[in-house]
């Protein structure tokens, strides 16, 4: 067990033990609140929608996802009341506008992750990385929750949690029953990303800085 786990309960374990406080007073987010759902071996994909109730644009995904979370960043896109998002990466070439993609706009041109939402719902389709030079160049963040198929890998882990505390409002002397409710469920909380992913980035920072061979 980790030194997280150990402070905070988590662990996948953490659910079977009757004497672990559950803290379920505490919401995270819809699709993870009444526990996780589970990953269909061999799932192809399926389609998300906007939350327009007509001309919904829509978006297919050719595959599994990966890397799926919970997030407590401010960027995000979250749903009404949640203080965190679920987000997950999937091949950019496994992403494909299907319908109404006229309603798209990029919400901030200037951000690392161009975040492609619907102009009327304000729903977050997908988020695509155009600089080759980004570590994550090649996914693309999807929020499965916009898909009303299922066998969609579930959240594995939870990241930039103390953020919540800026983007949501959370009172800090909240954060311990937080992180308590992510440890229950399962969801290693991390004030970054989880370590594969953080590795994943300083590899990718330190074959940059590499010098040239001579
Ligand atoms: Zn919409
Ligand atoms: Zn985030």
């Amino acid at each position: 067990m980790s030194l997280l786990s150990s402070l905070f309960g988590g662990g996948s374990n953490a659910a079977a033990s009757p004497a672990k406080p559950s803290y379920s007073d505490v919401r995270i987010h819809p699709d993870v609140d009444n526990g996780l759902g589970t990953a269909r071996p061999g799932f192809a994909g399926g389609t998300l929608e906007c939350h327009c109730a007509t001309d919904k644009v829509e978006v297919t995904i050719g595959g599994q996802v990966a890397h799926n979370h919970v997030c407590g960043c401010s960027k995000c896109w979250k749903p009404e009341g949640a203080d965190f998002s679920q987000v997950a990466v999937v091949s950019r070439d496994k992403v494909e506008v299907t319908a109404h993609g006229d309603k798209l706009h990029v919400v901030d041109p200037t951000a690392a992750i161009q975040r492609h939402a619907c102009r009327e719902c304000g729903v977050h389709m997908y988020g695509r990385i155009e600089s080759e030079d980004h570590p994550f160049h090649g996914l693309d963040f999807v929020h499965v929750e916009l898909s009303s198929d299922s066998g969609w890998a579930p959240p594995e882990f939870a990241a930039f949690v103390s953020s919540i505390i800026e983007t949501g409002g959370v009172p800090p002397e909240r954060m311990d029953k937080v992180r308590g409710r992510l440890g229950y469920l399962g969801l290693e909380p991390y004030d970054c990303l989880s370590p594969p992913l953080m590795d994943a980035i300083a590899t990718h920072v330190a074959k940059s800085k590499r010098p040239e061979p001579a």
